[in-house]
């Protein structure tokens, strides 16, 4: 079976998760899958391996588990953005929208340089809110989004081409639904 066949297998659907209507993607079960992550680890390597990336940056909670594995297989460094009020530094912050009201979300303020190439790591994406906040974060130092890396596209929702669009690369990505 293919690896992105193997991930959607394994991938959990939780209906009315976290509001009525909603079908979550819950990767719990590929986390608690050890020949699965290792293969996803590998994956990641062989597709980022020979870019010239000076760090990984990821978005709690979720994108760090991904973002600290390719971050270690790569050899790069790896940089957590993490919800308001979590980091213990000086922090540079950036707001964006969500389907209801605002998110914000954080960096240490000497975490990125200008002219570093950065990937932007995540479990999934859907509307690209996220990523999108986290890229232009990275951007906001004079560094470059080097591109999008996710274990899930939910292709029925706009992220992919709003990141395309925005940032000017296309977002790699395991599966897809
Ligand atoms: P977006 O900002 O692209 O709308 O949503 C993606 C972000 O929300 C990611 O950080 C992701 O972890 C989280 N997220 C939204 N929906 C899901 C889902 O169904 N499953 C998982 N695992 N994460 C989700």
């Amino acid at each position: 079976m293919q690896l992105s066949d193997k991930i959607k297998h394994t991938i959990r659907d939780v209906h009315d998760y976290p509001k009525p209507g909603i079908i979550f993607k819950d990767i719990t079960p590929v986390l608690s899958d050890p020949v699965l992550m290792h293969e996803i680890a590998g994956q990641l390597k062989q597709d980022f391996q020979g870019q010239k990336l000076d760090a990984i940056a990821a978005v709690e909670a979720r994108g760090f588990i991904f973002g600290s594995i390719l971050a270690h297989e790569l050899g790069c460094r790896f940089i957590p953005i993490r919800k308001a009020g979590k980091l213990p530094y000086k922090v540079r912050r950036k707001e964006y929208d969500l389907e209801y009201g605002t998110a914000c979300i954080e960096v240490h303020e000497d975490a990125i340089q200008s002219g570093w190439r950065v990937l932007v790591q995540d479990d999934l994406l859907a509307t690209g809110g996220t990523a999108g906040a986290a890229a232009a974060l990275i951007e906001s130092f004079g560094a470059t989004v080097a591109g999008f890396s996710f274990i899930i596209n939910l292709s029925f929702l706009p992220g992919y081409s709003l990141l395309k669009e925005r940032f000017g690369v296309d977002p790699h990505f395991l599966t897809e639904y």
